[in-house]
């Protein structure tokens, strides 16, 4: 069997969804197992609302999720006939009627916790998928829906649960393999999951892909497709340059360390599931079927650099004392009061007498900086951008550290981090040199090979 998971924003009208069946009707004989993600914009718009509904601006809050529902009625209306588009509208005003209740409940509260959000973020993948069900269905398509209430546990972190992995293995094999067994299609959620008693979690934004490569490892999928609206994964990100070039081969730890540093592309947990039993993933493109695809497996083909990154909104903290080059200050009890902090740092670097941290700009608050002067002066740059250059050996390759160094020439407080990581070379630099920076490494590396600084 095949996982193919198709994304939000490649679904936003009904021709998006003839051409996603008729992708899928292509690889029948593969067994696809199908994860949806929510319709296009729906999960910006379901927080959007909660942020509201927690603001006490309950009408805007009603408003949105009535265009939410009619956007999806009206899908119903067109393509589904009278007796399915009953069984959808008959579970989608359920929907309604919860949704509204939460809303005017977090009014009446006035906090919005991750909790909150996740249950309101549910809605978009459970309406996607119910409605993409029957929308198969209506085609004579075997299709069954399995809701991730049947198999996909999580822990009740919220907004970035991680599912109870034993558990999800053993619900998978009893809820998927009597579906495929059938010859039908099981389609199921992406993103959402469930805690032991029944609450809604979500694993973390853009994490259906995640759900298709947990799914696919633990079927035995002989691939995994995520099927997106960019033409595969590119040689950077081509909302921020016009000439990007499709990235045909990446390994396994490329992509992950693409995922790391930035490539909104793939979510950083999505590679992780696959990687002990080697299966490989399909980065593909629905609207263009015929350009760019990625395909990613554990070897890497082809030496260089595969892509350049750009990550924006990061923060960069240096503490510095000569005593921690001394040895009077234990280096470890940074670590340790770094990791204490309840959220997750890019990076963390330690050379003699200096450490760096790297962090997201929105967490630097006054007490975190107090507590850092414990261990040295400080200096930080909050306005700040990483920039990446991403491929097998080229962190332990002087050469790309020597290039990137050229390229940073002039950037003020621009601070390169290289060496620490064997895939990667990046450096920080004040968000507005970023872009530039962005373009120069773009086209050293993929459009002028002679050019030269
Ligand atoms: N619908 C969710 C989001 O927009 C999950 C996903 O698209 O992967 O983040
Ligand atoms: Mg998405």
């Amino acid at each position: 069997m095949i996982v193919m998971k198709f994304g939000g924003t490649s679904i936003k009208t009904v021709d998006d969804i003839h051409r996603i069946i008729s992708i899928i009707l292509r690889h029948r004989d593969e067994m696809p197992v199908v994860v949806i993600s929510a319709f296009a914009r729906v999960t910006n718009n379901l927080e959007k609302i909660a942020r509201l509904a927690g603001e006490k601006q309950t009408n805007d809050a009603h408003t949105i999720s009535r265009e939410l529902f009619n956007k999806h009625e009206q899908i119903a209306r067109t393509l589904l006939s009278k007796e399915r588009k009953k069984i959808f509208t008959t579970e989608a005003d359920k929907y309604i009627y919860q949704l509204n209740q939460l809303i005017d409940g977090l009014s009446l509260v006035g906090e919005i916790t991750p909790r909150t959000i996740d249950q309101f973020s549910s809605y978009g993948e459970r309406l996607s998928s119910l409605l993409f069900t029957l929308i198969l269905q209506e085609q004579a398509i075997p299709a069954e829906l399995i809701g991730v209430e049947r198999y996909l546990y999580t822990t009740n972190d919220f907004s970035r649960a991680v599912p109870i992995f034993d558990e999800v293995e053993e619900n998978m094999q009893s809820t998927f393999q009597p579906v495929l067994s059938r010859g039908s299609i099981p389609v199921t959620p992406g993103f959402i999951g469930v805690t032991k008693r029944g609450i809604w979690t979500t694993m973390g934004r853009e994490s259906s892909d995640y759900t298709a490569t947990l799914i696919g490892a633990y079927l035995q999928a002989k691939e995994v497709q995520l099927w997106k609206e960019v033409e595969g994964i590119r040689s950077a990100d081509p909302e921020i340059l016009p000439d990007t070039i499709p990235v045909e081969r990446l390994s396994y730890s490329e992509a992950l360390e693409l995922a790391n540093l930035g490539a909104k592309v793939l979510h950083p947990r999505t590679i992780i599931p696959v990687i002990d039993q080697g299966i490989p993933i399909r980065v593909l493109s629905s609207r263009h079927q015929s350009s760019g695809q990625t395909f990613i497996t554990a070897e890497s083909v082809a030496t260089g650099v595969k892509s350049v990154t750009y990550k924006k909104d990061i923060a960069l903290i240096r503490i510095s004392s000569p005593y921690q080059a001394n040895g009077d200050i234990n280096l470890s009890n940074i670590n340790q009061y770094i990791r204490s902090l309840p959220f997750d740092m890019h990076m963390t670097l330690q050379v003699g007498s200096e450490t760096v941290v790297l962090i997201d700009a929105k967490y630097i608050t006054e007490d975190i900086l107090s507590s850092l002067k414990r261990y040295g002066e400080i200096d930080y740059i909050s306005d700040a951008a990483l920039v990446g250059i991403v491929g097998e050996n080229i962190g332990t390759t002087p050469d790309y550290g020597v290039q990137f160094a050229e390229a940073l020439k002039g950037i003020p407080k621009g601070v390169l981090l290289s060496g620490a990581s064997s895939r990667s070379v990046c450096a920080v630099v004040p968000d507005s040199e970023a872009l530039k920076l962005v373009g120069k490494l773009h086209e050293r590396y993929f459009l002028t090979h002679q050019t030269k600084y």
